[in-house]
């Protein structure tokens, strides 16, 4: 990240780590509430996530957090068990909460490889829940806030296009693989997606979402339109290290190459 853009970044970060209506708690096994012994790197953490999101959409921002937003982490296994939690984390509709063992927080911060984001993945299920007009949270219905004409003054319908079209071409790469493309041609694209996330509108969204921030650069390049969706809808391009393209894109007089080819 730019020097510049830091000291902003982080404010951000610290407003959503301390907002009122972040509920964010711990809970041990027999549902105890351990909230006062939670790490505060995870706090911050949850709210860095948050800001990656929708850290340049201000005004959904804003009115995501005008109610308490409930956030769950457990200490255990038998913790997020026994209060529900499904699979290896989830968004509970009925309860409008993100339910997450602690230690996935952390899960693709200590490898060689940037490694999966479950928390980006439950706070795109969360988005999809968060009906942005009436301030509420709902049923969902695949997309996030901005994409669907009930949004009112927030809806983008370039960025609905977008997406629609790039969710499209994923749908018909899914299916031919399924009709056998891949065994008659070993080039024809396959999904950027894991299978797991065509299930249904609610897994595509949270796993698109995870890899547009986490894989941006393969995913553009596989998809522009569905890319140029979530760029549009999130006002962010989460591609960085690009200093060798814009050297080129500059437009200043390059000096000629002093390179050779050795023999073949
Ligand atoms: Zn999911």
């Amino acid at each position: 990240m730019p020097d510049a853009g830091r000291a902003e970044w982080f404010a951000q970060v610290r407003a959503v780590a301390f907002h009122p209506s972040l509920d964010l708690r711990l809970i041990g096994e027999r549902r105890q509430d351990l909230t006062e012994q939670l790490p505060s790197s995870a706090r911050w953490l949850v709210a860095g996530h948050i800001i990656e999101v929708l850290g340049q959409r201000p005004d959904i921002l804003q009115r995501f957090l005008l109610r308490p937003r409930h956030i769950r982490l457990y200490t255990s296994g038998a913790a997020f068990a026994q209060d529900g939690g499904v699979a290896g984390g989830d968004y509970d509709a009925a309860r409008e909460r993100v339910q997450l063992g602690l230690g996935r927080l952390f899960e693709g911060f200590g490898g060689r490889l940037p490694g999966v984001a479950p928390f980006l993945h439950e706070f795109g299920h969360m988005l999809d829940a968060f009906d942005a007009s009436a301030g509420t949270m709902g049923a969902g219905s695949g997309l996030l806030p901005g994409l669907s004409p009930r949004d009112g003054d927030l809806f983008d319908a370039e960025a609905r296009r977008l997406f629609a079209s790039g969710k499209a071409l994923e749908a018909r790469r899914y299916a031919d693989y399924r009709a056998g493309a891949a065994s008659r041609d070993a080039d024809a694209p396959l999904p950027i997606g894991h299978p797991y996330v065509f299930q249904n509108d609610g897994e595509f969204i949270a796993g698109y979402l995870e890899l547009f921030l986490r894989t941006p650069h393969r995913f553009a390049a596989l998809n522009p339109e569905l890319f140029a969706g979530f760029a549009r809808a999130l006002r962010q391009d989460p591609r960085h290290a690009r200093e060798n393209e814009a050297a080129y894109r500059r437009g200043a007089p390059l000096a000629p190459a002093g390179i050779t080819i050795p023999d073949a």
